[in-house]
């Protein structure tokens, strides 16, 4: 997994810096999530979309319903 390291744990689309907060985050649509950092030393706000299927929630969003119903019946 070379390739995923760009952005991954973000840094200041400005001053490059690694000490960056995560404000907020929001779900675009199952598959996307948008986060917005803000970046501790110069204060920048900035916006990474990240591919959120990489993360265990999604599929048990997925699973769920369907395990919900067996149980019900
Ligand atoms: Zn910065």
């Amino acid at each position: 997994m070379a390739s995923t390291t760009q952005h991954r744990n973000g840094t200041c689309t400005r001053c490059g810096s690694r000490l960056i907060h995560l404000e907020w985050e929001e779900r675009l649509d199952p598959h996307q999530l948008q986060q917005l950092w803000r970046c501790l030393e110069c204060k920048n706000e900035f916006v990474i979309p990240r591919d959120s299927e990489e993360e265990s929630t999604t599929s048990a969003e997925i699973i769920a319903p369907f395990f919900t119903n067996l149980v019900v019946e």
